[in-house]
């Protein structure tokens, strides 16, 4: 019997429920050395009912953004490999102040970054994938009972550097952790108090959905639900690890995300997501445009860039809806490949938005996209481009009609918090 085996048999002896539970804690949660010190409450509390805790956290606030604005004073085309070393630094400094915070409280707790953690990715930096994760070196300090507080957002590669996983990816650390610790529960404490149908934030009338399936919350989050990150939901998918996301600073229920399959069937539409700043960059007069879109989309996920590709049969062309991080990558990628492709022009265009309707099941319902062009042309929101999927309807918009996009879309397919709607009447 190994000192695991034997500390979770002392327990069950004792009547004790040991498991192990994994807590992220997101930037704003840690953004001040006082919200540290709360957060490190919430370790101690369920690290007190006897359960092993890992404490997976992000960089303080803003320093992310603030190490990225750094390099723009330095360079516009930074080295992937200084960027990951540069970036992830923020993650290391909240380890140590959040131990040293729990070990101020007299709880034995140890800090490690990603790769003492034994977080193994792929070699693309920047926006690398786990691959792995070696768990001996956590197991054995949960054994002897301290807290193991690890760098979200970071690994290493099988060359030795250090990898980052892309914007948000300490979801995925936690995620990726919990299942590789078969953890029982994975609890993402975060600014919003669960997951809404459309960002709290930005429209007043959304509700909290208290309980999802991991793919519906899978396809919110593809399309741009910023609350959790879609890689990490694959990776408690795997194991079935329930994800709870909660507020950090008040004490109400949140979202649980579990594998449970919904009893009553698929709801039309349960939510309406969106992202402020898309870039598009369209390629026209292309020889064979299917075959530059099989080509140019394998380019991109072999890359982890992700993106949205459409064909425009009536003017032959191909565009593309990028993230602004990646612009520059794809730009370099499309030139280079030129005289493969064969296209005439690229016409690249920002300030633009997306808005998206989600469903769980859309396909052959065209009068959900008839109805999100409706609702955008009468209030006065001209739409730019549209696609479909069997679980989403996007239209591309100004970025200057962000607001009512979103607001009409959500008010129109009956997504608004009826309360709210009572007392505005
Ligand atoms: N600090 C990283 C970011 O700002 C990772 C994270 O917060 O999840 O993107
Ligand atoms: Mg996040």
């Amino acid at each position: 019997m190994d000192r695991s085996d034997h500390l979770s048999f002392l327990n069950r002896k004792e009547g004790h429920l040991l498991s192990t539970i994994v807590q992220k804690f997101g930037g704003t949660s840690v953004g001040s050395t006082e919200r540290i010190k709360r957060m490190a409450e919430k370790i101690i509390q369920e690290k007190s009912k006897g359960h092993d805790v890992v404490a997976v956290v992000s960089a303080m606030g803003k320093t992310t953004d603030a190490l990225v604005k750094l390099v723009s004073e330095i360079t516009s085309e930074p080295s992937k490999r200084e960027m990951d070393m540069l970036l992830s630094t923020g993650e290391q400094v909240t380890i140590s102040l959040l131990t040293m915070a729990l070990q101020q409280q007299g709880v034995e707790a140890i800090s490690f970054t990603g790769w003492q953690a034994g977080v193994r990715t792929d070699s693309i930096l920047g926006n690398a994938h786990i691959q792995a994760i070696e768990t001996g070196r956590i197991k054995s300090e949960l054994n002897v009972g301290r807290v193991v507080v690890v760098a979200g957002f970071q690994g290493i590669t099988e060359e030795g550097d250090i990898s980052t996983l892309g914007r948000g990816g300490s979801d995925i650390t936690a995620a990726a952790l919990a299942s590789a610790l078969k953890a029982d529960r994975c609890d993402i404490y975060t600014d919003v108090d669960g997951v809404y149908t459309s960002d709290p934030r930005f429209v007043k009338k959304a509700s909290k959905i208290t309980s999802l399936s991991y793919v519906d919350m899978q396809n919110l989050a593809v399309m741009g639900a910023g609350v959790l990150h879609p890689r990490a939901i694959k990776h408690a998918k795997k194991f079935g690890i329930p994800l709870y996301i909660k507020s950090s600073f008040e004490n109400v229920g949140g979202t649980l995300i579990h594998g449970k399959i919904k009893q009553n069937g698929p709801i039309p539409v349960f939510g309406v997501t969106f992202e402020k700043d898309i870039h598009r960059v369209e390629m026209f007069e292309c020889e064979d445009v299917e075959g530059f879109r099989e080509a140019f989309m394998s380019e991109l996920s072999s890359r982890h860039i992700q993106g949205d590709v459409y064909i425009q049969r009536c003017r032959n062309s191909l565009s593309l809806l990028i993230k602004k991080q990646d612009l520059h990558e794809v730009l370099s990628i499309l030139e280079k490949e030129k005289d493969k492709w064969k296209y005439s022009r690229i016409e690249e265009r920002s300030n633009l938005s997306k808005v998206s309707v989600i469903g769980g099941d859309m396909k052959g319902r065209s009068e959900i996209k008839v109805g999100v062009c409706r609702m955008l042309l009468e209030s006065g929101v001209r739409v730019k481009l549209i696609g479909e999927s069997s679980i989403s309807v996007t239209a591309v918009i100004e970025k200057s009609h962000v607001q009512s996009a979103v607001e009409c879309l959500h008010t129109g397919f009956g997504l608004d918090y009826k309360d709210t709607l009572k007392a505005s009447v």
